[in-house]
């Protein structure tokens, strides 16, 4: 795999990538499955830059579990700070789906010795993301495994909204230009295994294919 730190709009420009971004327990039941509290306040964390991935393969590290994340992905247009809840717009140059993928055993350590979890979110090719395209993702959006539905989700169940993501995160630090942010996960979290076909899309469409090996 070639490390590869752009994305693709559906005009087929290539914007180069700067920081990832990665909101946690966005959506309730997910947040439930994993035994955590639902947050009165957004959080977020970074996967590095190497983790982009672009392409459609991912190998699974040696000797590690790995859960796949489906979520929607924000590709930010333009630099900018403190940004209003109603202005967020602006700021958005496309709209993708991408895997979050995760070394669950390995980020539950963390959590429980209170260490931060990059290394558990930031293995190479650990950030999945599509091509970015304008047109909101309003239909449900949805991971198939080897043909069977494993996560479906809407960002109308999402705690914080996109809008609100963005005004926060802009609260706290610049946002720069070529920014992406992971939206966080609806329900459904689970392993993958080599030789899986992974799939994601929304409504009839599918956006994005990945093999494992
Ligand atoms: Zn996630």
């Amino acid at each position: 795999m070639t490390m590869n730190f752009s994305v693709k709009t559906k005009q087929n420009t290539l914007i180069s990538i700067r920081n990832i971004y990665c909101i946690g327990r966005n959506y309730r039941a997910h947040a439930t499955e994993l035994n955590s509290e639902v947050p009165k306040e957004p959080f977020f964390f970074q996967k590095s830059l190497p983790s982009l991935n672009t392409s459609n393969e991912f190998t699974i590290p040696k000797d590690r579990e790995i859960h796949h994340e489906l979520e929607v992905v924000i590709l930010i247009r333009k630099n900018g700070e403190e940004i209003p809840v109603t202005n967020t717009d602006d700021y958005i140059l496309g709209y993708g789906l991408g895997l979050d993928l995760t070394d669950r055993k390995y980020q539950n350590e963390l959590i429980r010795d209170q260490l931060p979890w990059l290394l558990s979110k930031s293995f190479k090719g650990s950030a999945i993301v599509s091509c970015f395209q304008e047109e909101k993702i309003s239909e449900d959006f949805w991971l198939k495994i080897n043909g069977d539905i494993h996560q479906k989700g809407n960002i109308n169940q999402m705690i914080f909204s996109i809008a609100e993501q963005i005004s926060f995160l802009s609260g706290m630090l610049p946002l720069m230009k070529g920014d992406i942010i992971f939206t966080g996960t609806p329900s459904g979290v689970g392993p993958i295994q080599n030789g899986d076909k992974l799939e994601f899309g929304y409504g009839a469409k599918t956006i994005h294919s990945l093999m494992v090996k």
